[in-house]
């Protein structure tokens, strides 16, 4: 009722500032503070800007431990800046926990990539692992140039969950790029969920998921689910199937 009040004066406050000839002083709708922070952008869209980790620079996996034993140290190979998945010894995930941030990764199919369906160039990047091997939130990554598959687990779908808006795969032996926008899901007390996971995807600069609304952990039987849980490692897939490994390449973070 008093808002409704407040809403009748201003607009009748406002028709007689207009009808009366007066402006309405633009610095009254100009806000000064906070002034966010500066950010030296990088010189390609694959460069970190200046406030991001870096979680593989090209040189060596320290950011990253093995997911069969986070003790141990990634095993995944380096090599010419890049790291390649090493077929059975399993994904790998950050050192550090995340919940809201900006990712930027670039990925690679091999080639001379052989097989068909889900088994030609898969991995994948949980935006949060909770928990051991594929438990997390999938965004797919696949050989889609000239494959199908089911739809909802082509290239820049979340896993099972929500199909890419284009499809935007390049050629095997091309780097493409994600970047990707998460915020993490938020839990009651009790463990229901007070707000679902969101997930905005850009591959190769076109966007993918648009602020897609998560439903839960992506799983490849039946339904995906929710189950609380907090800040999160990023992990990336060792998928197991038999065609030629992936690799990645400048991956940065900045949380938000
Ligand atoms: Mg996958």
């Amino acid at each position: 009722m008093k808002n409704k009040f407040l809403l009748l004066l201003s607009t009748l406050l406002f028709s007689v500032l207009v009808s009366s000839g007066q402006e309405i002083d633009p610095k009254l709708t100009e806000v000064y503070a906070p002034v966010p922070p500066i950010v030296k952008p990088g010189k390609t869209n694959s460069d970190a800007p200046s406030d991001a980790i870096i979680l593989f620079g090209g040189k060596n996996l320290d950011e990253w431990v093995s997911v069969n034993d986070s003790t141990k140290p990634a095993l995944w190979t380096v090599k010419k800046n890049n790291v390649t998945v090493k077929k059975g010894t399993g994904n790998i995930q950050t050192k550090r926990k995340f919940t809201d941030y900006q990712l930027h990764i670039e990925w690679r199919i091999p080639e001379n990539i052989t097989g068909s369906g889900q088994a030609r160039g898969n991995s994948g990047v949980f935006l949060a692992s909770t928990g051991p091997g594929d438990e997390g939130y999938e965004i797919q990554v696949l050989d889609c140039y000239e494959n199908t598959t089911y739809v909802n687990g082509q290239t820049g779908s979340i896993y099972k969950q929500s199909i890419p808006l284009a499809n935007v795969c390049k050629k095997p032996g091309e780097w493409q790029s994600y970047d990707i926008v998460w915020t993490a899901p938020r839990f009651n007390e009790d463990g229901t969920v007070k707000n679902p996971g969101r997930i905005t995807a850009i591959q190769n600069g076109v966007l993918v998921q648009n602020n897609t609304e998560v439903k839960g952990i992506t799983v490849y039987r039946g339904k995906p689910y929710y189950k609380k849980h907090g800040a999160a490692p990023i992990k990336l897939q060792d998928h197991g199937d038999p065609s030629e490994p992936i690799s990645y390449r400048n991956i940065w973070v900045r949380p938000l």
